[in-house]
Parts: structure tokens; C-alpha cells; sequence
């Protein structure tokens, strides 16, 4: 799947090698973290997919993040340390960094952005 970047328009690809999948938290049952990068411009960013199954309605949200380079740099050690990102109860060090990250991202003041299917 590929996405418009928000800086140039063009095409902001998903690394698929570089995600990793996040126990559920008091908000959400899902939640992922991707790198992603624009295949035109170089512009680098994060996507945060999280997706909450309580209750009746079903919601989900796939944004980007605009980190600063060392919070991304964190991620991508985090997810390459990791023996199984896509396990959310892998428990080694690498996921709880990742989830430390996510806080850090989430916690702001980066601008987001919605990936938004070409
Ligand atoms: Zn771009
Ligand atoms: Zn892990």
C-alpha cells in the first residue's frame, strides 16, 4: 500500500521490515509502529496504527508522526533488536523500548499527519 507524502505529494512507502507490533495499552488493542519514508523527497516520519475493539463501535486511526530523527533512529534500534517484532507479548528489550518511544510520540508536539491511500 503507498501513501502521499505530506511533503511533496508524491509517494511515502511503508518499510515493511521495519515495524513493530505493541501490547495493548489502557486505550487500545492494537498498536503498531512503522517507519516510513517518502520514495521522492527523503522525507522520514512515523506511522502509528492503532485500532480499539471495545465497545460497540469499532475504530481504528493510521497516522503519521513527524519525529525528530533521533526519536526515529530510537525506533528503528528498537525494532531491529527485537526476535519478533510482530509478537505484541514478546517481552525483550527491544519492545519495551519501542513502547517508551511510542509514549515519547505520543506525548508530542510533533505534527501528525493522516496516511491518506494514494
Ligand atoms: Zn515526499
Ligand atoms: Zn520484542
Amino acid at each position: 500500500m503507498e501513501y502521499k507524502c505530506p511533503e511533496c505529494g508524491i509517494r511515502l512507502v511503508l518499510q515493511v521490515q521495519s515495524v513493530i507490533v505493541l501490547p495493548a495499552d489502557d486505550r487500545d488493542d492494537e498498536v503498531s509502529l512503522q517507519l516510513v519514508e517518502c520514495d521522492h523527497c527523503d522525507y522520514q516520519a512515523v506511522a502509528v496504527y492503532r485500532e480499539n475493539r471495545r465497545g460497540s463501535d469499532e475504530a481504528w486511526s493510521f497516522d503519521g508522526w513527524a519525529v525528530p530523527e533521533g526519536l526515529r533512529a530510537e525506533l528503528e534500534a528498537a525494532i531491529s533488536s527485537c526476535p519478533r517484532p510482530q509478537d505484541p507479548r514478546c517481552g525483550c528489550a527491544g519492545h519495551q523500548k519501542a513502547v517508551e518511544t511510542s509514549k515519547k510520540i505520543s506525548a508530542g508536539p510533533y505534527e501528525t499527519f493522516r496516511m491518506d491511500p494514494d
